[in-house]
């Protein structure tokens, strides 16, 4: 018997036996293309017949392509069975407190079109404005089947779709799942963007394939991680399992959006960072920025590049309490891999020597942990949002 590693087992469990090993199939032929029917039967320890049924299935489906003939042992050249990438279509979404990005990702995540604009203050001005751009998507592109819509956000979502947790996008509790789907028409999975992202790592990141334990950690308006423990993204009670960002380190720190005081996300976040930059002269306007735009995490970076000293010294600081929460991370669940996501992985050859020394400067001897950052290129809280649909569909990434 294939062990299956399934991400949501209990959503599985209610499905029939064929529906799963219809999952199986894509998952393989995802991971192991172009292979043939017998193949596919080989590998999924599933019956020749039953293997032929789903295939067909999938091929009507315009899931998988029938294409070019492999080599033979005797007799006739099977023919070999290929994803079609072009034909599904996802609506990736993700949602920042200041900015949103939309993309049309295929389901190998490779971006078709992207659109982004400011994130309205409310949920119900949110739908319209996402529904404006799907229908914009949709015109763009006739062809693409509309698969479905993942929802990246800052913040935590239950299993019935509502928003429970949001303290730096200030929306309420509002069932944003129902809101968002009777706006669009598809169907639509939402996920806190860390969570988001550990998902992706599973899938489409460059990790060893027996990683089962990884910890992402997102760096931006706030901190989120997001956890993936014995191959399982975990929830937690209330699905409030991850707010390690509002963990408090300093009672005396900084306010937080949570109503506390000190946490995490208020020492190593981006607007930590622009905060401790501007200092006690927040008052006064950082030169050359006056035309109304207020100091932005990425201009701490460019300034870093240019040698300015005051920014080099708020990026090591960032580091440092990065570092620190990390070390926490690390002893504590022990991860394969940790993955750090946001504009700071620009940087890396600044500030990841500093957060790797700091966690290995706090952590058990014998750790090994390996902490990377992702590549920004790949936009990886928007991959986030692509895996949220794909995963309903493969549902098994570990299998094969
Ligand atoms: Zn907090």
């Amino acid at each position: 018997m294939r062990k299956i590693d399934l991400t949501n087992f209990q959503v599985a469990t209610s499905e029939t036996a064929r529906q799963i090993n219809r999952r199986i199939a894509l998952s393989i032929i995802r991971r192991s293309q172009p292979m043939s029917r017998a193949d596919l039967a080989r590998r999924s320890g599933m019956q020749r017949s039953t293997v032929s049924a789903i295939v067909e299935q999938l091929i009507d489906e315009g899931w998988v392509t029938e294409g070019a003939s492999g080599p033979s042992t005797r007799g006739r050249r099977p023919r070999l069975l290929h994803l079609n990438v072009e034909r599904a279509g996802i609506v990736a979404v993700d949602i920042r407190p200041e900015t949103t990005r939309v993309a049309l990702a295929g389901i190998d995540a490779r971006f078709v079109m992207q659109a982004g604009w400011p994130t309205p203050s409310s949920p119900e001005a949110f739908a319209k404005t996402l529904a404006g751009t799907v229908e914009s998507f949709r015109a763009a592109h006739q062809d693409i089947v509309f698969e479905g819509v993942g929802v990246s956000l800052p913040g935590r979502v239950n299993d019935e779709g509502e928003l429970v947790f949001a303290p730096n996008l200030g929306w309420g509790q509002v069932n944003l799942r129902r809101l968002l789907e009777s706006e669009i028409g598809l169907p639509l999975a939402l996920e806190n963007a860390a969570s988001a992202c550990a998902l992706a790592e599973l899938w489409f990141g460059r990790h060893p394939e027996n990683v089962r334990n990884l910890v992402a950690v997102t760096v931006s308006e706030g901190i989120g991680v997001g956890l993936l423990l014995n191959g399982q993204l975990v929830r937690g009670g209330g699905a409030m399992a991850g707010e390690f960002g509002h963990v408090v380190i300093d009672d005396r720190g900084a306010p937080c959006a949570c109503g506390r005081r000190g946490c995490w996300e208020q020492f190593a976040s981006n607007q930590a960072a622009v905060r401790h930059f501007l200092g006690r002269n927040a008052a006064r306007k950082h030169s050359g920025r006056r035309a109304g735009r207020s100091l932005q995490f990425t201009d701490i970076l460019a300034l870093a590049d240019s040698g300015d000293r005051r920014a080099v010294a708020t990026l090591e600081r960032m580091a440092h309490y990065l570092g620190l929460g990390i070390s926490a991370l690390v002893t504590g669940l022990a991860p394969q891999v940790l993955v750090i996501v946001g504009e700071v992985t620009a940087a890396w050859s600044r500030v990841g020597p500093i957060i790797i020394e700091t966690v290995s400067s706090r952590t058990l001897p014998g750790t090994s942990t390996a902490i990377v950052p992702t590549d920004a290129g790949t936009q990886p809280r928007l991959r986030g949002a692509v895996t949220l649909v794909v995963q309903e569909h493969f549902g098994a990434p570990n299998v094969a």
